[in-house]
């Protein structure tokens, strides 16, 4: 299968096929996605098909200010395949959202849900906005626009978004009640990661930082390392980077460095992390927390340890900084942390990299409990919403360590193979409409 048009491509002003989602970001996805394709050796029909999303959408609109003025804002939504059902993925408020991060982060999400069992393709939006100079009642009426401007293409059977960077309960809730007036009646699951009363779920808050924990004990098993005896670094204080650094702490691991945007805390007798949740809690950062040396927010991930976890932004770990890692473990809790460059660097350093579409795989598979508790009208509770999520996060590593065993490569192809061959078989099976 070709892509057709092509050759119009050669004209003047015209844009090459693939370049409305250019970026940096989906260039990643695409490097990754064809070496899985080549050693899968995937048909070239299902290559073409796979590699770009099926369908973007970008908006414009409005939105009346504080000050009685009106701003512009840029959105987006991808799905990446409408073939294994609904789509599923957050949506961001960063300054720098584009098409092609949001094209990027979609394929990565069918990729995940395959990998994980979970019945959706992949999707990715955002608004292109500054979140922290707005105030409430802007971020609210920008939300509700975007809600909006979303309808044709989103719903409980369509597309299910959820939170992402800068993105929370709050949003989730305005944008399920847009939805609902719309519709006319209350539809809960048209996104996940909503206020309990709203129809969200127990666990949905810690499941990321949990399902890398869960992770990375397996990754423990199975590469003998005591996890009680593991140091560990990690980048990013936030929702998934705290909860992780707390469930570690709890189970007796050392954290021996963490960071936020504001800088890096280091101790290599290990940090208290109750203490540097108050002191975030009091000071907003952990710039100044008095009980360690202070570093950068980028050079934790350069202190010896065994255990380094990127749960920040994307591409941190690059091939200017790869070489200086000095751990064993690279676990992925944040989407895209590391360039192909960097990887290639740090696995002939002989260090695992767990990819991303594992290791932070929680969120997604407990966003899916939250879908089916809101279409059933039952709910479940904590106990059996982290029992099920520890058994399908091991189901998904056994997955993946089978194919490494198999396929004889390093984690990240291993576990894009199990989920390339998963979806390219539905796509055969459906067929080509009409
Ligand atoms: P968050 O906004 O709650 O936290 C992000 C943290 O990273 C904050 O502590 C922030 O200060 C810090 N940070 C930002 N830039 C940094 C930098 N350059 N260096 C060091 N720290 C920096 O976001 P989150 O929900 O914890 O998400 C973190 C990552 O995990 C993102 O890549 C996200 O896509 C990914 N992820 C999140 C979920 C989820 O359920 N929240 C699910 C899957 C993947």
């Amino acid at each position: 299968m070709s892509t057709h048009g092509a050759d119009v491509a050669e004209d003047e002003g015209a844009v090459a096929p693939g370049s409305e989602w250019e970026s940096e970001l989906y260039r990643m996805s695409t490097r990754q996605f064809d070496r899985a394709a080549e050693l899968l050796v995937l048909d070239p029909e299902f290559r073409t098909r796979l590699r770009a999303p099926r369908r973007s959408l970008v908006v414009n609109f409005p939105v009346r200010m504080d000050d009685g003025g009106t701003a512009s804002f840029t959105g987006y939504r991808v799905q990446h395949t409408l073939t294994m059902g609904p789509t599923k993925g957050g949506f961001r408020y960063q300054p720098d959202v584009s098409l092609g991060e949001c094209a990027a982060l979609a394929m990565w999400m069918t990729w995940k849900c395959a990998l994980l069992g979970l019945p959706y393709g992949g999707a990715k939006g955002g608004v292109r906005c500054s979140p922290a100079q707005l105030s409430d009642g802007e971020r609210e009426r920008m939300t509700r626009r975007y809600a909006a401007e979303l309808l044709p293409i989103v719903g409980p059977e369509q597309d299910i978004p959820a939170p992402d960077i800068g993105t929370g309960e709050r949003e989730m809730a305005w944008f399920m009640d847009t939805y609902s007036q719309q519709v006319g009646y209350s539809v809960p699951g048209v996104v996940t990661g909503k206020p309990l009363v709203l129809g969200g779920t127990p666990g949905r808050l810690e499941a990321t930082g949990l399902g890398v924990v869960y992770v990375l004990e397996a990754v423990c098993d199975r590469v003998e390392l005591p996890i009680r005896e593991a140091r560990v670094a990690i980048q990013g204080f936030g929702n998934v980077g705290g909860v992780a650094a707390r469930e570690l702490h709890a189970i007796g691991a050392r954290i021996v460095a963490i960071s936020d945007a504001g800088g890096g805390v280091v101790s290599a007798d290990g940090l208290d992390v109750a203490a540097l949740d108050l002191w975030v809690a009091e000071h907003g950062s952990l710039a100044g927390y008095p009980e360690a040396e202070h570093v950068g927010p980028a050079d934790v991930l350069e202190v010896p340890c065994e255990v380094v976890i990127p749960a920040a932004v994307s591409r941190q770990i690059t091939a200017d900084n790869a070489g200086r890692l000095d751990c064993r473990l690279v676990i992925e809790a944040a989407n895209g942390p590391m360039t192909v460059d960097a990887e290639e660097i740090l696995l002939k350093r002989g260090i695992t990299v767990v990819p991303d579409v594992l290791a932070n795989a929680g969120g997604v598979t407990v966003s899916y409990f939250e879908w089916v508790q809101d279409q059933q009208r039952y709910s479940w509770d904590v106990i059996d919403i982290q029992e099920r999520l520890r058994r399908q996060m091991r189901a998904a590593f056994t997955r993946v360590t089978d194919a490494v065993d198999r396929l004889e490569v390093d984690w990240r192809t291993a576990a894009l193979s199990v989920a390339i061959e998963h979806v390219a078989e539905a796509a055969r099976l459906r067929g080509i409409y009409p």
